[in-house]
């Protein structure tokens, strides 16, 4: 580890994921520590791109601007970051930073901006910490990025990423997520995800504040239970190419996290009536034609429609045809899954 120079500067772009085994809910009075272990895929067109510079030394500080303009709002969560990853990062104490970020995607409605956020950031602070390593020490990356948002410390990796212990995977951590380990079968390579864009404004319940009502939530402890073995099942699911399995339980890991929103005390939903619109017809559809394709929801009212590469053109012609009424402005965001963290070099 070096201490960055005044001047030094690193750029990274990072994918959103979307989670296939839920993660809602952390162990009481620890840090950052999910309640259970969750999987999901990198989505490889939805991310943000941060850009790193040591503007001064001294005491520690950031300026912070998202799409050229600053973001007062976004502050506190990095202040937490900074705060919880400083003693990690000793070299943080005595500089200050300007961070650059944009999204390409809307934040705040369920597509994971915290998580492909604060997921550039980790990679630029590593980076910058050691200039001469040929690879970024992927472990801390994703265990510093958990500190600043949970699900972030699941964008490094193209493959399934699984954050929480669990006996189904080998070297899992609650501290920092893991890359699922051998073959996956082929039934699952080349999938898409369609975000059906319902409600482009930023939810009423934040996902920092979601989780915390988890805490004297009546049905936690059951929830917990379920996901995790949930969690084991995707696991050899994903390993032995069960389509209409995998279906069942990304569509009802999406509803039992919103179920734990509904039942929170106090209460709230984030889905909104065109999100249950979206789900019916995505039900009559598979029904109708045998389509592999399956919906699953973030902590928002969007809707992932997640269906194989090869039945694209069907599966976009029902969404052009059937589910753009249903969408704000009529407006989708399609990502190839997979995909990993990226340099941006200015050659
Ligand atoms: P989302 O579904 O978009 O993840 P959350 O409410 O969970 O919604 O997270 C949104 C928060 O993530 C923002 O309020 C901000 O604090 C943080 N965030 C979003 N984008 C970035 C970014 N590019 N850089 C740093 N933090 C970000």
């Amino acid at each position: 580890m070096v201490n960055p120079s005044v001047g030094a500067t690193s750029q990274w772009s990072c994918p959103s994921n979307i989670a296939l085994v839920k993660y809602w809910g952390k162990k009481i009075g620890e840090q950052q520590i999910p309640a259970n272990p969750s999987i999901s895929w990198s989505l490889s067109d939805l991310k943000t791109t941060t850009r790193v510079t040591i503007k001064d030394s001294g005491n520690f500080g950031f300026e912070f601007v998202l799409d050229g303009k600053a973001k007062p709002s976004f502050e506190p969560k990095l202040h937490e970051f900074f705060q919880r990853i400083m003693s990690y990062c000793p070299w943080l104490e005595s500089v200050s930073l300007r961070i650059e970020s944009s999204n390409n995607f809307p934040h705040g409605t369920g597509i994971a901006s915290s998580a492909a956020g604060l997921g550039a950031l980790a990679c630029c602070l590593v980076d910058l910490e050691t200039p001469m390593a040929e690879s970024l020490d992927w472990q801390k990356v994703s265990f510093l990025a958990r500190l600043g948002s949970g699900s972030a410390c699941r964008s490094m990796f193209s493959k399934p990423a699984v954050w929480g212990e669990s006996t189904a995977v080998e070297g899992s951590s609650d501290l920092y997520a893991v890359e699922m380990q051998g073959s996956i079968h082929s039934s699952f390579s080349n999938w898409e995800d369609c975000v059906l864009i319902v409600d482009a404004g930023e939810k009423v319940v934040s996902s920092t504040q979601g989780h915390s009502l988890l805490s004297n939530h009546p049905y936690a402890a059951a929830r917990f239970e379920v996901a995790s073995a949930n969690l084991s099942t995707l696991v050899s699911i994903l390993r032995e190419g069960n389509v209409a399995e995998f279906i069942k339980i990304v569509e009802s890991e999406a509803l039992q996290l919103h179920a734990m929103m509904q039942t929170s005390i106090p209460y709230y939903l984030l889905m909104r009536p065109n999100t249950l619109a979206i789900i019916e017809a995505v039900w009559k559809f598979r029904a109708e034609t045998g389509l592999p394709l399956c919906f699953t929801l973030d902590a928002g009212a969007n809707v992932h429609l997640l269906y194989k590469c090869e039945k694209k053109v069907d599966v976009m012609n029902f969404v052009e045809s059937h589910l753009l009424t249903y969408c704000e402005s009529g407006r989708y965001l399609c990502s190839s899954i997979g995909g990993a963290p990226i340099r941006i070099t200015n050659e």
